[in-house]
C-alpha cells in the first residue's frame, strides 16, 4: 500500500471510537492515512533537561519531578486541583484546570517526568501547560533521569522513544497532543511497517533518503534530531518529485497532442524589431486604430508571442507577467480577438467580481464597436439572465465572455473555446486550469500576473508554461512619489490630499479593517467605516465620499465604482479590496493607513491605482507609533524594511526580490494562499535547492522512459495511477 491508500476509517485503530472519529472528522481527518499525514507542525526536544530554576529562560521546562502535596482551591464545581512539586532546583505548582483526575494520577512521594510552559504567579512558579510521565520504577530514585531512561513510561500517553523528541501537532477544537501521539503511534505501528516505497531505489540510495516506512515514522516519532531532519528531506524530496513528474507529463502531454516538440522560433528576437502591423491581425489592427496610443515594446513582444503560439498547432500555455500599469488587460483583449478571428471564443477571468466588471466594461467601450459579441458573467448574474446567456455561449453567439470564475462552473458549455485568460492569476487555486481545459478542446491558456515569480519557481512550479515579460510601463507615466508620515503627522497628508482635489484629482483613502468592532484587539487600529465618516464629515467636507469593502453587496459596489470612475466621487475610503485591477486613471493620491499592517506586495498592488494617468501621482504610507502596541505580534524590522523598500522602488520585479529576502523562507504572494501549491511539508520556495533537484530527477525519468514502463520506475507509475498525488488535479 502506499501512504495515500490507507483509506482505512480512523476508528480502525484502536482506541479510537465513533466520538474520536467525529472530532478528527472536523479537521479534515477520516482515514488512517489523512492521520499519517498530518504532519507535526513542530517538535520539542526533550532530551535535553531545563530544570525549574531556568523556567523563565527556556519556552519549558523539561525535568523530573516528586509531588509534594495536593491541594484545592475553589469551591464546588469550579473546584480546582493544585499539586505542589519539586526537582533538584526549585519548588513549582501545577495548576490542573479540569483535570481533577489527576489527584489520582500524581501519587505523593512519586516521581514524574514533566514538561511545561511556568510562569512567576501570586509568588509561585505556576504552570497550567503541563505534561507529565511516570518515572519507570526502576530509576525512581535517579532525580537527573537522563533521556531515554524510562522509555516504558505509561502515563499521558506520549509512549515516546528513547530520543524523547516529540511531536507537536497542529490542533483544531476538541482534539488534544496526547490524543494525536497516542493514535498516530498505533497507526504507524500497524500500517508503517508495510507501506511501499513511493521514490526509485536509484534516488533513495544516491542521497541516502530514508525508506518510506522509516520516513513516516520518524517525521512524527524521531529517535533523534539527525533522523528528523532526514525524514524532513525525504518527504520534502518526495512531493517535489512527484510536483515535477507531473508538470514534466502535462508538458509532455502538449507535445504528443502535436506530435514532435515544438520549433523554438528563431525569430525571437527579430520580432520587436518587425513593424507592429506586421505581427498583428486585421482585427487586432483594428482594435489598436481606434487606441489613442500605441502599444508599448513590452506589450508589441507579448503579443507577438501569443500570435505566434496560437498560430502553432500546440495548444497555448503562456505565462505573462508584467508590474502593475503595464497594460496586460489590453495584451488579453488582443489574444482574445485572435481566438474570435480563428472562429473560435475567448473567456478571461478576473479574481474579483470588481475586476471582472472593469473589464467587462473596458471591453464594451473598446472592443463592441468593432464588431465583438460580449457577454459578462458572475456568479451574481441571475437565473433567467444566466439561461439566455449560456444558451447564447453555448451557440457560438458569445465571442467573448468575461467574468470571475463563474466563466467555468459546471454548466457553462462554450461552443468553441480556444482561449481562457486568467488575470491575476494568482489569485486563483489549483483546481482551476483543469476546470478552465475541461472546458473546450485544448484552449490555450494565458495566465497574467502582476506578482513576478522568482525564476527558479517560474522553472519549476509553472515549468510546462511559456513565459512573458513586459518590462516598460506605457510612455509618459510619471514615478509614483512615495511618502512615509507617522500617524500623528496625518493632517500633513489630508492637506496635501486636499490640494490634489482641489485640482479636480480624486484620492483613495486604505484601511486594514472594514469595521471597527473587527479582529478583537483592535481598538487603537483605525478601520474604513468610521474613517470614511470622519473623512466626509471633519476632514474633506466639501468633497463626496463613498466606501467600498468585501461586504457590501455587489450592486452597490458597482455604483460605487462607476461613480468613482466616472469622477462623481473624489474619496474613495476603502479595505484592501481595490488592490486588484481598479484603473482610474484621474486618481493621484493613495494614501494607506497602518500601512505597517500591509504586506509589500499588498502595498505595492495598492500604489499601482495610482500614477495611471499622465498626472504626477502620490503614495502616502502612514505607519503608526512603533512604541504602540503592535497587534501583528511582529517584529518592528519587518514593517519597517518593507515601508522602506516602498520608499525606494517602484519596480515590482524588485519588490518581489525585496519581498523574498524580508520574508525569508516564508512565501511568495498570493502562491501560497491561494493554495496554488497544495504541498505538505515542502515549500518551493525554502527548499528551491530540492525542487530543482527534483526536477531534473523528474524530467531525466520522463525523457528516458516517457511511459514509465522500466522496472526501476515501475513505483512512480503505481503511484500516479493508485494514488495520485495532489487529489489527481495537479496544477
Ligand atoms: P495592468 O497591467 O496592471 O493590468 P492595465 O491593463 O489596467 O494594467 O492598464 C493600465 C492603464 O494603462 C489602463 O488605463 C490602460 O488603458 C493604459 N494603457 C495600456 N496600454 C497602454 C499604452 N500602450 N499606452 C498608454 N496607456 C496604456
Ligand atoms: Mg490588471
Amino acid at each position: 500500500m502506499f501512504l495515500r491508500e490507507l483509506d482505512a476509517p480512523i476508528t480502525s485503530i484502536r482506541g479510537a471510537g465513533d466520538t474520536t472519529a467525529r472530532l478528527f472528522a472536523k479537521a479534515g481527518i477520516h482515514t488512517v492515512s489523512d492521520l499519517l499525514r498530518h504532519y507535526p507542525r513542530d517538535w520539542e526536544d526533550r532530551s535535553r533537561m531545563v530544570p525549574l530554576k531556568d523556567f523563565s529562560r527556556f519556552p519549558s521546562v523539561c525535568t523530573v519531578i516528586t509531588v509534594l502535596a495536593h491541594d484545592w482551591i475553589g469551591f464546588g464545581r469550579m473546584r480546582t486541583l493544585k499539586v505542589h512539586v519539586e526537582d533538584d532546583t526549585g519548588r513549582a505548582v501545577l495548576v490542573c484546570f479540569n483535570r481533577p483526575f489527576l489527584e489520582r494520577q500524581l501519587i505523593v512521594g512519586n516521581q514524574y517526568r514533566l514538561w511545561g510552559r511556568f510562569y512567576y504567579k501570586y509568588g509561585e512558579i505556576q504552570s497550567t501547560a503541563f505534561e507529565i510521565e511516570a518515572v519507570h520504577s526502576g530509576s525512581a530514585n535517579s532525580n537527573t533521569a537522563k533521556p531515554g531512561s524510562g522509555s516504558d513510561a505509561r502515563g499521558t500517553g506520549f509512549g515516546a522513544g528513547p530520543g524523547k523528541i516529540m511531536p507537536v501537532y497542529p490542533l483544531s477544537a476538541g482534539l488534544n497532543q496526547g490524543l494525536l501521539r497516542k493514535l498516530v503511534k498505533r497507526a504507524l505501528d500497524e500500517y508503517a511497517p508495510a507501506l511501499e516505497e513511493e521514490l526509485p531505489r536509484a534516488i533513495i540510495e544516491r542521497d541516502g533518503l530514508l525508506p518510506k516506512p522509516q520516513a513516516i515514522r520518524a517525521i512524527h516519532l524521531p529517535s533523534s534530531m539527525g533522523e528528523l531532519d532526514l525524514a524532513r528531506k525525504t518527504l520534502i524530496y518526495g512531493e517535489l518529485f512527484y510536483l515535477e513528474v507531473i508538470i514534466g507529463r502535462r508538458a509532455l502531454e502538449r507535445r504528443k497532442i502535436t506530435g514532435g516538440p515544438r520549433q523554438e522560433a528563431g525569430n525571437r528576437g527579430n520580432e520587436k524589431n518587425q513593424p507592429t502591423e506586421k505581427l498583428l491581425t486585421p482585427l487586432q489592427q483594428r482594435l489598436l486604430e481606434r487606441l489613442p496610443f500605441s502599444l508599448t515594446a513590452g506589450q508589441t513582444g507579448a503579443i507577438a508571442g501569443i500570435n505566434r503560439d496560437m498560430d502553432s498547432p500546440w495548444p497555448m500555455a503562456r505565462l505573462l507577467q508584467g508590474d502593475v500599469g503595464s497594460g496586460k488587460t489590453l495584451v488579453s483583449f488582443l489574444a482574445a480577438l485572435k481566438a474570435v478571428e480563428g472562429g473560435g471564443q475567448a473567456a478571461i477571468m478576473a479574481p474579483t467580481e470588481l475586476l471582472a466588471r472593469q473589464h467587462a466594461e473596458n471591453a464594451a467601450r473598446l472592443l463592441e464597436p468593432i464588431g465583438i459579441r460580449l457577454s459578462f458573467l458572475t456568479g451574481n448574474i441571475k437565473a433567467a439572465g444566466r439561461k439566455e446567456l449560456l444558451k447564447r455561449l453555448a451557440a457560438g453567439e458569445i465571442d467573448i465572455a468575461l467574468g470571475t470564475h463563474a466563466l467555468f462552473s459546471q454548466d457553462v458549455v462554450y461552443r468553441d473555446l480556444r482561449l481562457a485568460v486568467v488575470d491575476e492569476q494568482h489569485r486563483f487555486g489549483v483546481t482551476q486550469r483543469s476546470l478552465i481545459m475541461a472546458k473546450g478542446d485544448h484552449p490555450g491558456l494565458l495566465m497574467m500576473s502582476a506578482t513576478p515569480i522568482p525564476r527558479t519557481l517560474a522553472l519549476t512550479v509553472f515549468g510546462d508554461l511559456d513565459v512573458s515579460i513586459i518590462r516598460d510601463l506605457p510612455p509618459g507615466r510619471k514615478p509614483i512619489k512615495t511618502h512615509l508620515a507617522m500617524e500623528a503627522n496625518e493632517d500633513k497628508v489630508y492637506s496635501f490630499v486636499r490640494k490634489e482635489l482641489a485640482a479636480g484629482r480624486q484620492a483613495y483613502f486604505v484601511y486594514p479593517l472594514i469595521e471597527a468592532s473587527e479582529g478583537g484587539r483592535t481598538a487603537d487600529l483605525k478601520d474604513a467605516e468610521s474613517m470614511a465618516e470622519r473623512l466626509a464629515r471633519e476632514v474633506f467636507p466639501q468633497y463626496k465620499t463613498a466606501l467600498v469593502h468585501s461586504r457590501l453587496d455587489e450592486e452597490e459596489k458597482r455604483q460605487t465604482m462607476d461613480a468613482f470612475r466616472r469622477g462623481e466621487i473624489s474619496i474613495l475610503t476603502a479595505t484592501s479590496v481595490v488592490e486588484v485591477g481598479v484603473d482610474v486613471p484621474n486618481a493621484t493620491c493613495m494614501v494607506i493607513e497602518h500601512a505597517e499592517r500591509f504586506g509589500l506586495s499588498a502595498l505595492h498592488q495598492l500604489r499601482g491605482r495610482v500614477g495611471r494617468g499622465d498626472q504626477q501621482s502620490y503614495c502616502f504610507l502612514v505607519y503608526s507609533d512603533p512604541e504602540g502596541p503592535l497587534a501583528t505580534g511582529e517584529n518592528l524590522e519587518d514593517w519597517q524594511a518593507r515601508l522602506k523598500v516602498m520608499l525606494e522602488s517602484n519596480d515590482g520585479f524588485v519588490i518581489a526580490e525585496e519581498d523574498l529576502k524580508i520574508r525569508g523562507p516564508g512565501q511568495i504572494a498570493g502562491i501560497e494562499q491561494s493554495g496554488y501549491l497544495s504541498l505538505g511539508m515542502a515549500n518551493p520556495i525554502r527548499d528551491a535547492a530540492e525542487l530543482e533537484k527534483a526536477r531534473t530527477d523528474a524530467f531525466a525519468i520522463l525523457e528516458t522512459d516517457p511511459g514509465l514502463l522500466l522496472s526501476e520506475h515501475r513505483c512512480v507509475a503505481e503511484v500516479l495511477e493508485r494514488a495520485p498525488p495532489f487529489g489527481g488535479v495537479g496544477l
